[in-house]
């Protein structure tokens, strides 16, 4: 599959029925599997043979999910996990223990802020945050000799703010750690982060890949290229012998392709069981044949959407790359040359009240804390995600009082953009 272009990917990688096997993805609907004798179940526990024996690790139908993920993203390996924070949290704790560091972007989802910042905090993992918009200087200032990885967002959720891939890349590799990339906003369609130097890729699958709000999801990909070995110092998980499997070591029984997710799930799943559902995956496969198609119309809509809004006099502004005036069009114009993503968001003069009222009168766009669906959503954070807090604490934050975000669906773009026309009519 890897000589076929992304669309391709799309509707038919990662699964290749023989002759006479079912044409769509079989759900392998078992928790464990059948061997003849005790030394071929033996040979699994020990990592010298690859197969199956328990759904909390692996399973057939995940993988060939994972599979597709892996060849759209353009990686060497890759997982599925049972959500987004899943995959986030394990892809950072699979290299990092008590006493490391990371060094992440400031602009992140909430709940993957609250993962890094409190719960890991818990562990005794520390974290320096930096701005997306950080010089080279004030990026190098955050490491520490314990930093073990760099994290970042392509496109953050809720900020919409561009991630420089290849500054943070530069910085990570200067210091001999990997940057790890949250492609959820921009999926592999419209970003591809190892291109641009990233070394491992994660993603919610429940936003744009599933696209239809049916099921949560996350993956991890690897992109083979980091060099484990070269930096065995930081990497003892990796590079010395695993007690709990026969003293393997991955990177030297994996390879550079390989070590990263291999541990990941013989170590990290098989203790925190943070498996997909096979029906789950599967629901993924669905969203991810038509991802592509469906990318391009978030794309077309949110671009119609933003910019009617700016050209409305009860706007005071809107964030969308995609908009000549955006903070993040140069960046948005090199990573991100296809279209950003169908998210909008935008800051009514009137305020909590005139959003309210806004909100209120939406007939097609409904009230959701969810983004990146097919059907078109929206939410205030000041009444809703951030309701404890002061207009000025608000301010502060950058989230203003009057800010609704968006997340344009797949419906007509004009009907989209009726429905905003009539609501921002009612706002006095
Ligand atoms: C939603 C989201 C997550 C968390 O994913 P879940 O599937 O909800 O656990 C992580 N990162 C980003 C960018 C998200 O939008």
């Amino acid at each position: 599959m890897s000589d076929y272009r992304i669309e391709t990917k799309c509707v038919q990688g990662g699964y290749t029925p023989g002759n006479g096997e079912p044409r769509q993805i079989p759900i392998v609907q078992s928790t464990t599997f059948k061997y003849a004798t005790s030394e071929d179940m033996g040979k699994l526990f020990d990592l010298e043979a690859s197969g199956y024996f328990y759904t909390r690790l692996q399973n057939p139908t995940n993988d060939y999910v994972a599979a597709k993920i892996c060849e759209l993203e353009g990686g060497t390996a890759a997982m599925l996990t049972s959500s987004g924070q899943a995959a986030n949290f394990f892809a950072l704790f699979n290299i990092c223990s008590c006493g490391d560091h990371i060094v992440s972007s400031s602009s992140i989802y909430g709940g993957t802020f609250n993962l890094i910042s409190v719960t890991m905090a818990k562990m005794g993992i520390e974290v320096t945050f930096v701005s997306p918009d950080c010089t080279d200087e004030e990026l190098e200032a955050a490491f520490r000799p314990t930093t073990r990885a760099v994290f970042g967002e392509t496109i953050a959720n809720p900020a919409l703010t561009v991630l420089d891939i290849e500054k943070f890349a530069r910085a990570a590799h200067a210091h001999g750690v990997p940057l790890i990339v949250d492609n959820t906003f921009a999926t592999p369609v419209n970003c591809r982060p190892f291109e641009w130097g990233a070394d491992i890729v994660t993603h919610s699958t429940t936003k744009y890949m599933d696209g239809h709000g049916a099921a949560v999801g996350g993956a991890i990909v690897d992109s083979g290229k980091f060099d484990w070995m070269a930096h065995a110092d930081k990497f003892p998980g990796l590079c010395t012998p695993d007690d709990s499997y026969h003293g393997i070591t991955y990177a030297e029984k994996f390879g550079k392709e390989g070590a990263f997710i291999t541990k990941c799930t013989a170590q990290l799943m098989r203790d925190f069981g943070a498996i997909q559902s096979p029906q789950n995956a599967f629901y993924l496969n669905l969203g991810l044949e038509s991802l592509h198609v469906r990318m391009a119309r978030h794309c077309e809509n949110g671009q119609a959407v933003a910019e009617f809004l700016a050209g409305h006099p009860k706007v005071a502004s809107v964030i969308y790359c995609g908009l000549p005036g955006d903070k993040y069009h140069a960046l948005a114009e090199k990573y991100l040359p296809h279209g950003s993503c169908g998210v909008v968001s935008f800051e009514l003069k009137g305020g909590r009240e005139a959003a309210s009222t806004f909100m209120k009168h939406l007939k097609l766009a409904a009230i959701e804390t969810h983004v990146a669906d097919a059907r078109t959503c929206c939410l205030n954070p000041a009444s809703s995600t951030h309701r404890q807090m002061t207009d000025e604490q608000l301010a502060a934050a950058g989230i203003p009082a009057g800010l609704v975000r968006m997340s344009c669906g797949l419906e007509n773009k004009q009907d989209l953009i009726d429905d905003i026309a009539q609501a921002l009519e009612q706002v006095k």
